[in-house]
């Protein structure tokens, strides 16, 4: 009881370390002219933190994720700083800086400017664990981590060489630990330390491990790659909301078909996403499948690449397709009509997924939303068009449904149909109401007419498949 209480308060006190002695060694020390970096692509919030942190005498560093892609020459999506300050001091240096984590205290420092607020993610420097304390579980895996340290400890707790350079923006030197740039040079991900060991510790890197590979096209190290086929188990044991976050960012990555062929290499999908298994397990009989979901994940790739915002609803509303259709088509075939059908069908589908990793709810409403949609383009009669153009979702369910059309699981010419009918004026819209009538010989009940208004982009307006 008492040893426990000194636990804590020592986990409180930033000057006190109780963790192994730190043999991290001294960096390397890269200067400008060797590692390249231009300081044009540096975010000039994450130069202020760091300018900021310096100014009152701590160390500070743009880290991580940041510095490997500016050594790439590419500009880094959020930008992460590491100190010696203590989470207290970082707050008290910065008007709008938020304490967040309790497993691994951080503070956000937010800065408001034309476009989106930016978030810098500031982390003060953790010490290496031991095993023998009561931060790590009986498998290995660390429970918690607010434990500082020096930048060497720091360092050797990251996952990958690459991921543990240090930039200081103001002499623009990097602060190499680990043979990172070497390895950058050498296009080689290698996890830092033992990689069995570190995968024990944290089973989320190997999937880290597949997302770095696919996104900066570097073979993973041949004793990083190694221990991952017997380890790759240990995922299950992962809480279902870091596993969600961590395949999220996967499939956001801009590479997510490339990560995908990753994880199936590294036999990583299984249990992860059931629809995983299924698309890249089975054979011809689900072309259709894989098709639709290669498309799909194509396109998301793209709009990635280029700049451009993507649901999270919306994509795995295309990952889950081919399985709704398959349960669809099931509850038709026993005879059910084909609205509730579908809705069962629905329900099947994210019941399954609950099995591996589960979808956060606020991502299952926009999927039913898009789903629930599909049958209603094929109702090309009377005031249905007119009401589908009204509905919230339309676009993100147009988009959907021209992917349906990419992969002729729905005809085309619905698809050109719908995209024709949105462009035109109201004769227009006449017109193609009366093409359908004659193409079905149906006869639709009278039309209508309201006043047309242009449809809310549910998903950014460039339709997502053309
Ligand atoms: P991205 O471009 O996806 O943001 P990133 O490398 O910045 O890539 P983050 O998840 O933002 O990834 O993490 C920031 C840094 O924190 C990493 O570069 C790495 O040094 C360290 N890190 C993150 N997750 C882990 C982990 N599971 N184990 C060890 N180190 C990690
Ligand atoms: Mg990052």
């Amino acid at each position: 009881m008492i040893t426990k209480f000194i636990k804590r308060i020592l986990r409180r006190d930033p000057m006190v370390k109780h963790t192994q002695a730190n043999n991290t060694g001294a960096p390397k020390r890269i200067p400008k002219k060797a590692h390249r970096i231009d300081p044009h692509l540096l975010s000039k919030n994450a130069v202020k933190v760091t300018h900021t942190l310096q100014q009152a005498g701590f160390e500070a560093f743009i880290v991580g994720g940041a510095v490997r892609d500016l050594a790439l020459g590419i500009s880094p999506k959020d930008f992460d700083v590491a100190t010696n300050a203590t989470p207290d001091q970082v707050q008290r240096l910065f008007r709008k800086a938020r304490l967040i984590g309790r497993r691994f205290q951080i503070v956000h420092v937010t800065f408001f400017g034309k476009g989106h607020p930016e978030i810098i993610e500031v982390s003060t420097f953790r010490a290496l664990l031991d095993n023998a304390g009561d931060h790590v579980a009986e498998s290995g895996r660390i429970l918690r981590d607010n434990v500082w340290g020096s930048q060497g400890e720091d360092a050797a707790r990251r996952d990958f060489t690459i991921n543990a350079m240090y930039y200081d923006p103001s002499s623009e030197t990097v602060l190499d630990y680990h043979g990172g740039m070497a390895d950058m040079q050498k296009k080689t991900l290698r996890m830092i330390g033992d990689p069995a060991k570190r995968y024990r510790e944290d089973p989320v890197r190997m999937l880290r491990a597949v997302r770095f590979a696919a996104k900066t096209g570097f073979e993973l190290d041949g004793a990083t790659r190694a221990p991952i086929a017997k380890l790759g188990k240990l995922l299950n044991d992962v809480p279902s909301a870091r596993l969600f976050d961590e395949i999220l960012k996967l499939l956001m990555s801009g590479y997510s078909w490339a990560a995908i062929q990753g994880l199936k290499d590294a036999g990583l999908h299984h249990g992860l996403l059931p629809l995983l298994d299924h698309i890249l397990d089975t054979g011809a009989d689900s072309k259709g499948a894989n098709d639709f979901v290669k498309l799909a994940l194509a396109n998301t790739d793209e709009r990635i690449q280029s700049g451009k915002s993507v649901s999270a609803g919306f994509l795995f509303a295309t990952l889950l397709w081919p399985d709704l259709l398959k349960n669809w088509k099931a509850n038709s075939a026993k005879g059910m009509a084909n609205i509730p059908a579908l809705h069962d069908a629905m329900d099947d589908t994210i019941a399954t997924q609950s099995s591996g990793m589960t979808i956060q709810r606020r991502f299952e409403s926009d999927m039913r939303e898009i789903w629930s949609m599909q049958p209603r383009f094929e109702r090309r009669v009377g005031r249905y068009p007119y009401r589908l153009i009204e509905s919230p979702r339309f676009r993100a369910g147009y988009d959907f449904m021209l992917l349906r059309c990419a992969t002729e699981e729905l005809n085309p010419a619905i698809g050109q149909w719908w995209t024709d009918f949105i462009a035109t004026d109201v004769t227009g819209q006449d017109e193609l109401m009366a093409s359908v009538k004659n193409e079905s010989g149906s006869s639709p009940s009278p039309a209508k007419r309201r006043r047309r208004r242009k449809p809310k982009a549910a998903v950014p307006p460039e339709s997502a498949a053309s």
